[in-house]
């Protein structure tokens, strides 16, 4: 280890580290621009300058390794100087957009000006100008007048996304960021340059003008997108989710999710065609009835069938909780053995970088807390052929549109009962004879987990009716914002959705069981307690970067790497 000085305290580091990393290990941070831990170093910036005890000329910080006996100093009056001047000269040729400009609060170039620059222009010359609005790719748009030619989205797209799509051309200040000639900015991680970009020069064309970040609250949750289950932000204004944002986690996804994930994943919560009450049908129709009525409907119809006439299907899109006391109601209330559910693979989804061909975000929760056949009990094909036969005659599936392939659509109209519970409108919901609204994953909480077996916390962003308040350490630390945000919107929300397992704990307790659960938190308490591979785990312990499952005790397929 080198022993190594920095602003007057002792370190001891790694030699292998440069003297940014061994700052910033240490809490202290030396500002950059052009410098990312997980991309290659360019030391284009000059923003990181720090002066270096016995080396003539300040050094940068990105790129010189610590060594032993080494005293750094990163705020001495020769460094802010050298500081200030490499601002003066990157805010020389950048416009003054920070009023429309998207990366208004969240721009590290507008942070440094504020703490690192003079606050004053001395340059009355005219700026080079540039192109404003310049279509890089099918969700990117460069300003080029807001590059700072930091090269990290060049870097990004070679090193990360291994797709080298864009470059510079020109020289000086007449330098232009553009995508090679007959290529677009079109990679699969694209919009991981917009959040690495440290100023606004490339903006996402869907989110672009829609909110100032300052007007958004931003919770901390999981893509369901795939079974890598990336970290994101999900960012709301108003109710509603206006993007999501990686975030930050070594485990998992590192900084970076894949557009699909940004883009397409909360598309659903917002959609024209959410169910908005619970139904059942009459006359062939299905009309609108109270929770109350509908939990009473379904409870005194499976009373009316055998044991060996129910089936039950989960759902790799539900939560470990809403799987667990689904199959716990399936076995124990209804008494089935006929428990399962799909399992959906897109072998074309998957890359060696992040995506997954599993693409729902609990394939693995579901069978680890017990969504599956018990002794004697038929598999998801087994079932559709038993209801072909006769033989099942109702069917409770839960948030899977299982009837989209016309085949089972088909079997599944000859059911006696199907309920069914999911969040918009499809083809399973319009054949169902009893129907609930189910609340989507940004709107409940509860855990995924994801293909290695990681259990990560899912959070609501946005408010419905009937609020679920599990807490844990991380949230409470934040209950300010994030309750009183969320109470604020719950009073406007017209959606009255509700998570599977408190629909389920409902049905269940008219059929006589004891099911006193009031939150997703009460569930995984009693989940983490039954199922081994679970054991010890509670919503605080899994925090914000999740945990791992007991692996060799109890999870029944092998987990891949
Ligand atoms: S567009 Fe942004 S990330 Fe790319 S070089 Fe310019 S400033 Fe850097
Ligand atoms: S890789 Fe999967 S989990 Fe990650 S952002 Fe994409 S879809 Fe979501």
């Amino acid at each position: 280890m080198a022993k190594i000085t920095i602003d007057g305290k002792v370190f001891e580091i790694d030699p292998k580290r440069t003297i940014i990393e061994a700052a910033r290990d240490n809490g202290i941070e030396i500002p950059h621009f052009c410098w990312h831990p997980k991309l290659s170093v360019s030391g284009n910036c000059r923003m990181c300058l720090v002066e270096v005890e016995k080396m003539p000329k300040l050094a940068i910080a990105c790129a010189t390794q610590v060594m032993d006996g080494m005293v750094v100093q990163t705020a001495s009056p020769k460094v802010i100087n050298a500081r200030e001047a490499v601002m003066e000269f990157l805010l020389i040729n950048h416009p003054l957009d920070c009023p429309i400009c998207d990366e208004a609060g969240e721009c590290k170039l507008q942070d440094y000006a504020y703490k690192f620059s003079i606050g004053a222009s001395r340059f009355d010359e005219q700026k080079v100008h540039k192109p404003k609005r310049v279509e890089l790719g099918p969700h990117v748009l460069l300003d080029v007048e807001r590059c700072i030619m930091c090269s990290r989205c060049v870097r990004f797209c070679e090193e990360i996304a291994h797709k080298p799509q864009l470059t510079f051309t020109d020289r000086g200040t007449h330098v232009v960021l553009t995508t090679f000639p007959g290529e677009q900015l079109d990679n699969a991680y694209s919009m991981n340059t917009i959040d690495i970009c440290p100023v606004g020069a490339l903006t996402s064309r869907e989110f672009r003008f829609k909110a100032r970040v300052w007007e958004m609250s931003s919770t901390e949750t999981v893509c369901p997108g795939c079974a890598r289950g990336c970290n994101m932000y999900s960012w709301v204004r108003n109710n509603e989710v206006l993007r999501q944002t990686p975030r930050f986690n070594p485990d998992v996804n590192d900084y970076w999710m894949c557009d699909h994930g940004r883009l397409e994943t909360f598309k659903h919560v917002n959609v024209a065609n959410r169910i908005k009450s619970p139904m059942v049908r009459k006359n062939d129709q299905l009309v609108e009835i109270s929770w109350d009525e509908a939990i009473a409907k379904a409870a005194s119809e499976f009373k009316s069938f055998k044991k060996s006439e129910i089936a039950v299907i989960g759902s790799a899109y539900d939560t470990n909780e809403d799987n667990y006391l689904l199959q716990k109601f399936a076995s124990e209330v209804l008494g089935t053995r006929h428990i399962d559910f799909v399992r959906h693979a897109d072998e074309s989804f998957q890359d060696a970088i992040l995506r997954r061909a599993d693409v729902t975000p609990n394939t693995l929760g579901a069978e680890t807390v017990g969504v599956r056949p018990r002794e004697n009990g038929m598999k998801f094909d087994a079932i559709i052929k038993s209801i072909k036969e006769g033989n099942i005659k109702a069917v409770f599936v839960v948030d899977d549109n299982i009837a989209s392939d016309p085949k089972i659509a088909d079997v599944l109209n000859r059911l006696e009962l199907l309920v069914v519970n999911f969040s918009f409108e499809n083809e399973t919901t319009r054949l169902a004879d009893i129907l609930f609204p189910s609340a989507t994953f940004a709107e409940k909480n509860g855990t995924f987990t994801n293909f290695s077996g990681r259990v990560q916390r899912i959070r609501p962003s946005v408010a419905t009716l009937d609020q679920d308040r599990s807490l844990d350490g991380f949230a409470m630390s934040r209950l300010d914002k994030y309750g009183s945000q969320l109470d604020r919107w719950a009073k406007g929300a017209k959606r009255d959705a509700r998570p599977t397992w408190k629909i389920v704990a409902g049905i269940a307790s008219l059929m006589g069981a004891k099911y006193k659960y009031n939150t997703a938190e009460d569930v995984f308490t009693e989940l983490a307690a039954n199922v081994p591979a679970f054991k010890g785990m509670s919503y605080r312990k899994i925090g914000n970067r999740g945990l791992m499952l007991k692996q060799k005790e109890s999870v029944s397929s092998p987990i891949t790497a």
